[in-house]
């Protein structure tokens, strides 16, 4: 007899998940991306590029190359070697400058130069994948999708609230055990939460907001609470003992 595949659940009780994101949401009421994109097609090249690099990285190579090129037409003008030498501070720039310029030109061909507002259309083109679609979507378009990047991964992990082996694991718990109020926001409250709380090294559980929902069992205690060393008392008394006594 066949057996049934195993579906991941929450470890989390659905009370527990409305709270988690109750102050997640609290915390940071208006989460967004924090790359600079200023429509659909910037934002996609910027999220192409973030791969294997930082938010940061990425907004200071791209405030030069948007400035000549921010548009299909103007990427394709600018060629490959022109888009190399404005991004070649990131990682992996040589595939990253080939993608752009074969994505524009497709979003060109087939789309009259638009952003599609579809998954299946923007994983077809080349350097997007799922999660970067999934970004997309989210954000220029406001769509209610959860794209799972490293810090999701984790903390969706550790916190118990939706478990997996992989991203996708993880992804289909979260869409399914996500209130609808905080699908929107959700993508970006566990990036950010990820980012500046749950750190991947050192989790600062003891500010973190939902350090009493989560399930991780290692929590980080307080270093403020940590015991002070013994100052050396011991060294200073044998000095004394040894002095040679004046006569
Ligand atoms: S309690 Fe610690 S492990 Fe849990 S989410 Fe907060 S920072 Fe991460």
């Amino acid at each position: 007899m066949a057996t049934k595949a195993k579906v991941a659940k929450s470890k989390l009780k659905a009370a527990e998940i409305a709270a988690l994101y109750a102050q997640l949401a609290a915390e940071r009421p208006d989460p967004r991306t924090e790359l600079d994109y200023t429509d659909p097609y910037t934002l996609v090249v910027a999220v192409a590029l973030s791969a294997q690099a930082t938010d940061v990285g990425v907004n200071k190579a791209t405030k030069r190359l948007f400035a000549v090129a921010d548009t299909p037409e103007k990427m394709v003008a600018l060629g490959e070697e022109g888009v190399a030498n404005y991004i070649k501070t990131i990682g992996l720039w040589r595939n990253k400058a080939k993608n752009v310029i074969a994505l524009s030109e497709l979003l060109l061909e087939k789309y009259g130069g638009d952003v599609p507002r579809n998954r299946d259309a923007l994983t077809e083109l080349p350097g997007v994948g799922r999660k970067t679609a999934n970004v997309v979507l989210n954000e220029a378009f406001g769509e209610p999708t959860i794209a799972v990047d490293t810090h999701i991964f984790r903390v969706s992990n550790r916190t118990g609230l939706a478990p997996g082996k992989n991203p996708d694991q993880v992804e289909a718990v979260l869409e399914r055990v996500t209130p609808d109020t905080y699908k929107k926001g959700a993508h970006h409250w566990l990036i950010l939460h990820g980012r500046y709380v749950c750190d991947a090294r050192k989790p600062a559980c003891w500010r973190c907001g939902i350090a009493e929902i989560c399930k991780f069992k290692t929590k980080t205690p307080n270093p403020a609470d940590a015991p002070k060393k013994a100052k050396p008392a011991a060294k200073k008394l044998a000095k004394k003992v040894t002095k040679p006594a004046v006569a």
